[in-house]
């Protein structure tokens, strides 16, 4: 049975560690925060949206990057398997809105713990506060490289034979797994060490972007609206006329720009290409200008003394109708009968488009994910094994995969440690 060494106690770094020892490998888990599990322990506001209990393509719909990449491990270890493994160990879940998986207590140290304890019953060794800093691998001999049955592609030339770590130690293996996770929160010991271990190899490692991320916006009113959450809103975000997105649901302001659900998935699906964009805003797209126009007048109407300001408030959150007023040039404090026709259709284009400029994405320190990393063309799918150094896999966020938020990252993270468990258990 393989000598296994995992670089990396996050999410899927636990898991693989989990898994192949039950099946029989020696392994070592090598960490260089104190404890295992510290980004996990704040996923889903630490209540760990685990998985999501979907059907399959409705899954792979949520996976943004490589999706088709995914297939065998998520055949092999799904998100039933995953609810299953956690069920099977005294671990509670339950399903909520979105068909996301909680933990029935709400904890994520739950699922830490249950993780563990299996590590633990199969006698993984943890070495905690040591920093893996090169993937030592040696040549493979060229009958032993050639033989077997048919190779379609370049087989490996080398082969991972241990590990060096940042305290001058090495650690001796048959497999290791690079588990380091990608770029986001990087005080959780994220911070990016694997795409350097893969370089060394050869990998190549796409660009980094934080993902799952809130966006900058040039016009400073979104400060004065910092908190506010805006429910059943459109967005719209294009460049040069070309839509890059679009979406229903719920958002916020921040302090330097916008956030929220429908936020997060434009990041994660127009990525980069955000930046610079115009992002418009529809405040009431269940009803079209014409009703609009009709709801404004009955308003207008019913209390012609009023202050336009007052009508506003009627339409929009108190927070927002400073900011409103701005965008569509009209003084607050007019009366309401004396508004123009000419203001009324100001004051609803405002209300279906509503427009502010995006200057730039967050940065890692508040991104959910890192959309990029290594290369998936150089792995295989079914078990994680890098196709130029043999014995050396990848999982988790290391590779360039990226998901929308509702337990799919997790998955990812859960199925690609299973595919590389099943492979160096079959050794
Ligand atoms: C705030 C937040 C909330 C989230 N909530 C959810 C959620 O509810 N559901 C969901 O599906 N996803 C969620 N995610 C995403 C999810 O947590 C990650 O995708 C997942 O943890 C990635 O797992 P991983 O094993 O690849 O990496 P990580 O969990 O990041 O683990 C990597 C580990 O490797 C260690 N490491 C790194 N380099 C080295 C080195 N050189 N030597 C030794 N150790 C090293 C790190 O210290 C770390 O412990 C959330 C992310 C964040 C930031």
């Amino acid at each position: 049975m393989s000598n296994v060494v995992i670089i990396g106690a996050g999410a899927s770094g636990l898991m693989m560690a989990a898994l192949a020892s039950e099946r029989g490998c020696s392994v070592t888990v090598v960490e260089k925060n104190e404890k295992a599990g510290k980004k996990l322990y704040i996923t889903g506001k630490g209540r760990c949206n685990l998985t999501n209990a979907g059907d399959r393509d409705s899954i792979m719909e949520s996976i943004v990057t490589n999706g088709r990449f995914l297939y065998s491990s998520f055949n092999s270890f799904g998100n039933y398997d995953v609810m299953d493994f956690f069920e099977s160990r005294g671990v509670k879940l339950k399903v909520e809105r979105g068909m996301r998986v909680f933990p029935e207590s709400d904890k994520a140290s739950d699922i830490i713990r249950c993780l563990e304890k299996t590590c633990a019953k199969f006698n993984v060794k943890f070495i905690y506060g040591v920093r893996a800093t090169e993937i030592l691998t040696e040549q493979i001999e060229n009958e032993k490289r050639d033989s077997g049955a048919a190779v379609k592609r370049k087989a490996p030339e080398r082969r991972a034979v241990g590990v060096k770590l940042d305290n001058g130690g090495i650690i001796p293996c048959d497999c290791l797994a690079v588990a380091t996770g990608g770029l986001s929160y990087p005080s959780t010991g994220s911070t990016g060490d694997g795409y350097g271990l893969a370089r060394a190899l050869g990998h190549k490692v796409t660009k980094c972007f934080p993902s799952l991320v809130s966006v900058r916006i040039e016009e400073p009113f979104c400060a004065e609206m910092a908190g506010l959450t805006l429910k059943n809103v459109r967005v719209e975000v294009s460049r040069n006329g070309q839509e890059l997105y679009t979406g229903f649901g719920e958002m916020l302001f921040t302090h330097t720009g916008v956030s929220g659900p429908l936020i997060l998935s434009c990041t994660a699906k127009a990525g980069i290409a955000c930046e610079g964009a115009l992002l418009k805003l529809d405040l009431k797209p269940a009803v079209d200008g014409g009703e609009l126009e009709s709801r404004l007048l009955r308003e207008i109407k019913e209390d012609p003394n009023k202050q336009l300001k007052s009508v506003i408030r009627r339409m929009l959150p108190a927070a927002m109708v400073p900011a409103f007023l701005y965008k569509a040039a009209i003084d607050g404090t007019k009366k309401a009968v004396f508004v123009t026709k000419e203001e009324r259709q100001r004051i609803i284009q405002v209300l279906k488009g509503f427009d502010m400029h995006i200057t730039g994405l967050g940065g890692y320190n508040e991104a959910v994910v890192t959309k990029g990393g290594i290369e998936v063309k150089e792995i295989n799918p079914a078990t994680m094994e890098s196709r130029l150094c043999e014995g050396v896999f990848f999982i988790g966020e290391v590779l360039d995969l990226d998901a929308l938020t509702g337990g799919y990252n997790l998955q990812i993270a859960w199925s690609t440690a299973a595919a590389a468990a099943m492979a160096v258990s079959a050794r």
